[in-house]
């Protein structure tokens, strides 16, 4: 989906919070950027405010099931453009969890031979963090990553909490 059918897809969803339009951004390659909090393993994750206790969601599956419906317990949600932090609905496809398991392994074996990560950052020598399960990942972007899930959380607060900084610098 291009930006255009962003708006679009604004209009035909009024009940959507105004708050999570803010979060994405659409890119030139076509993925919808969550501008927001990543959770661990790098997937956009919104807090919809309008549930009392306010509930912690993908953001992705948020917007997915706003358009498509709910879809049962036993699919998951496989992102074509294997960018985990976007949130087009386009990119997502509905895939039993053991498709979801036979992909993730190849992609660990596509990922094995990557020299460079998705950002273009050397994939090599101490730039590269390696991963149980064998997956290489960049340290350049989990050094990123890491900033902004600190000032996604900062933002969620409302303030900067000087102590808490500290103690995160610190890990
Ligand atoms: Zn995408
Ligand atoms: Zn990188």
């Amino acid at each position: 989906m291009t930006p255009s059918s962003l708006a679009d897809l604004q209009a035909k969803l009024p009940h959507v919070p105004q708050r999570f339009w803010k979060f994405v951004q659409p890119t030139g390659n076509g993925c919808w950027l969550w501008k927001s909090e990543l959770n661990w393993k790098g997937y956009a994750s919104f807090y919809l405010r309008t549930t009392k206790p306010v509930v912690r969601m993908m953001a992705y599956k948020y917007l997915y099931v706003q358009i498509f419906g709910q879809y049962p317990d036993s699919l998951q949600l496989d992102h074509l453009c294997r960018n985990r932090a976007c949130v087009n609905p386009a990119h997502l496809e509905l895939v039993t969890a053991r498709e979801n398991v036979r992909r993730g392994n190849s992609r660990v074996a596509e990922n094995m031979t990557k020299t460079r990560c998705i950002r273009g950052h050397l994939l090599s020598g101490q730039n590269v963090s390696m991963r149980k399960s064998g997956w290489r990942r960049c340290k350049k972007c989990e050094c990123e990553r890491a900033r902004r899930r600190r000032l996604a959380a900062a933002i969620r607060k409302g303030e900067t909490d000087g102590q808490e900084n500290q103690a995160d610098q610190q890990t």
